[in-house]
């Protein structure tokens, strides 16, 4: 039989700056694409066959390292601003309950919204029984990572069944990929971490842990009371044999030290020490620092410049819209660069790009403009003005995404890809 010619398509976009983050900004420059992947990134040399976008920046598309999809429905955050962050556990927990019903339509537009504003690859935290098609048909690379609560020790072993299904049903997934997410030190007994490192490493696949995320976990890992307590008392989920008296967060990252990939969601309440055992981990164990989530609760100063002195690998996250304003990683990263003038501009731009992709260990695939990777853009718009630095045109700025472009082909206003697509929700 002969095999049927396909033609794989060719395109070079031009753009008033293309940055490649791997490399200094490009004035005038091209990227090549052909199929779904990058072949060349340059400079213009007077080639006629090429798209010139105008006045707009061409980027990697942007990497999310940290959402909950199920929140996507809500306006505003849950609660106040400043809020204790046990109460906000509280509503979170009631608000899942009212709304379990209509978490597939909340996940639909949460994935909507990434998409349209330039986000291509999404680190997800799912809960156990998630229909999974919302993933695989989506014009976006989500790592789904299932989410177990199991607090009490006789519950480690079911959620190790669920997490198992989880792996065996990514064995015929085409986009999306597997994680594992033990939710945190207040939710999990930390045999459940002993066992899932033994699995994920197996798998090749990265766990997310949210660890050192407020004081209230501090003081429970300490002294076993405090608001956490309470709440897990009231929930009759406390086990005395789960946490010792003197825990601390470098424990966790001791049992995580030789996972396959981790990521620390959060780290607000990291210490020194252990800052530098995540910079002397960085090639395995990303921070995920969700900006406008911290700024959400009365938190300590975020330590985004010791963590990347240090030589940690920080990613952004945008957490979900119960603690965010969106979804947008353009704003969060606007919103770093606004608040961090001492930290480089093309650095804070990695956060959202190859160091998220990195976390979840797609950097040999994403986050960066090279050739070889995938044509996962994101085209902003720039304002009329000239800088001397182009990042300030692109950070201090209100200019939105104008495209998200994935695996070569730009996605359509109803985020369902151009040419070959497939409805998805
Ligand atoms: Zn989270």
């Amino acid at each position: 039989m002969r095999k049927r010619k396909t033609t794989i398509e060719s395109r070079t976009l031009k753009a008033r700056w293309v940055f490649p983050v791997d490399g200094k900004p490009l004035p005038g420059g091209l990227v090549e694409i052909h199929g779904q992947r990058i072949v060349e990134v340059g400079s213009d040399s007077g080639r006629s066959d090429v798209e010139d976008l105008g006045n707009v920046a061409i980027l990697p598309g942007l990497v999310n390292a940290h959402t909950h999809l199920e929140f996507s429905n809500l306006s505003k955050p849950l609660g106040e601003p400043g809020m204790d962050f046990v109460d906000w556990i509280r509503r979170v927990v009631a608000f899942r309950r009212q709304t379990a019903d209509t978490s597939h339509e909340a996940i639909g537009r949460g994935l909507r919204e990434c998409i349209g504003s330039g986000t291509t690859s999404l680190g997800e935290i799912a809960q156990p029984g998630w229909p999974v098609e919302q993933f695989e048909y989506a014009d976006i690379e989500v790592t789904v990572f299932l989410e177990v609560i199991a607090p009490r020790v006789e519950r480690v072993a079911p959620a190790m069944e669920v997490a198992q299904h989880h792996f065996d049903l990514a064995e015929t997934a085409r986009r999306w990929r597997p994680g594992f997410s033990p939710h945190a030190p207040y939710s999990i007994h930390p045999e459940l971490l002993a066992v899932a490192v033994a699995l994920l490493t197996a798998e090749k696949a990265p766990i997310a842990f949210h660890l050192a995320e407020s004081r209230e976990e501090l003081e429970l890992l300490h002294s076993g009371s405090g608001p956490f307590r309470d709440l897990l008392d009231e929930l009759d989920a406390w086990d005395p044999t789960a946490i010792r008296p003197g825990t601390r967060p470098l424990d966790y990252l001791r049992m995580l030290e030789s996972a396959h990939r981790t990521l620390i969601v959060h780290g607000n309440y990291l210490d020194d020490v252990e800052i530098e055992f995540l910079a002397d981990h960085a090639d395995r164990m990303a921070v995920v620092y969700c900006p406008r989530t911290h700024q959400w609760f009365d938190h300590r100063p975020y330590p985004l410049a010791k963590l990347l002195s240090a030589g940690a690998t920080v990613a952004l996250g945008t957490d979900s819209r119960a603690s965010s304003p969106d979804l947008s990683i353009l704003a969060e990263l606007r919103f770093v660069a606004e608040r961090y003038p001492g930290i480089g501009r093309d650095v804070v731009l990695k956060l959202g790009t190859i160091n998220a992709a990195r976390a979840l260990d797609r950097d040999g695939e994403l986050g960066s403009l090279k050739p070889g990777k995938y044509a996962d853009l994101t085209i902003v718009g720039l304002p009329d003005r000239d800088a001397a630095d182009p990042h300030d045109l692109l950070f201090n700025s209100n200019e939105p995404v104008l495209q998200t472009w994935f695996r070569g082909v730009p996605v359509d206003k109803d985020y369902k890809a151009a040419t070959g697509g497939r409805a998805w929700c």
